[in-house]
């Protein structure tokens, strides 16, 4: 059985860590699409396609799962009539989408997909939008995401990039 399961995760955070580890029980095999995949640079998406696998993937080493994981950037088409014909062009086949994005669950009913709701997990902390916040205000991030995903923001001077698109300089 093959899983599907779609994010920003600008940046990869605990919140989606636990829910993959959760997701990862019950699948034989897990894709995790990279939504906005050609954003970056910006204040919703400072991160590129390439950092954020780069995050999930070396997060992904820390769990040492056996499991074949498949990590897909998936570009917006801004259509999301034809949203799930995109995504099924570009991922290998599947059988259940884990989300608790309304809109996502909508479209793959719509087309017949079996969708499972997930968890979550600390949503007040554990949120792209608040550690994003956080970084540009200097509080402490790093709690909040895998500690893989600190190196690798740091190793790309994340947080810099992002107080300057805040216009922030510190
Ligand atoms: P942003 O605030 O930038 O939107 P986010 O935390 O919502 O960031 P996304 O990349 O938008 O992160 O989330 C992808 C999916 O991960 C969402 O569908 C959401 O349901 C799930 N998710 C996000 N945070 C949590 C959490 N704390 N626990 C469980 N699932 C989460
Ligand atoms: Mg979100």
């Amino acid at each position: 059985m093959r899983g599907f399961f779609i994010g920003r995760f600008q940046p990869y955070h605990l919140g989606h860590h636990y829910v993959i580890q959760h997701i990862l029980e019950k699948v034989d095999e897990l894709i995790i699409g990279i939504g906005s995949a050609q954003e970056s640079h910006t204040l919703e998406n400072p991160f590129t396609a390439g950092e954020r696998i780069v995050m999930i993937s070396r997060a992904l080493d820390e769990i040492g799962t056996k499991k074949k994981v498949y990590i897909i950037p998936l570009e917006d088409i801004y259509r999301n009539s034809l949203w799930v014909a995109h995504v099924c062009s570009m991922v290998p086949k599947f059988d259940v989408v884990y989300t608790n994005n309304p809109l996502v669950s909508r479209l793959f009913r719509e087309a017949n997909f079996r969708v499972e709701h997930t968890k979550m997990y600390n949503r007040v902390e554990y949120q792209g939008t608040e550690i994003r916040r956080k970084m540009i205000e200097g509080e402490d991030w790093e709690i909040f995401v895998p500690k893989s995903v600190a190196e690798v923001i740091k190793e790309i001077d994340g947080v810099t990039r992002l107080r300057e698109i805040a216009g922030k300089d510190v």
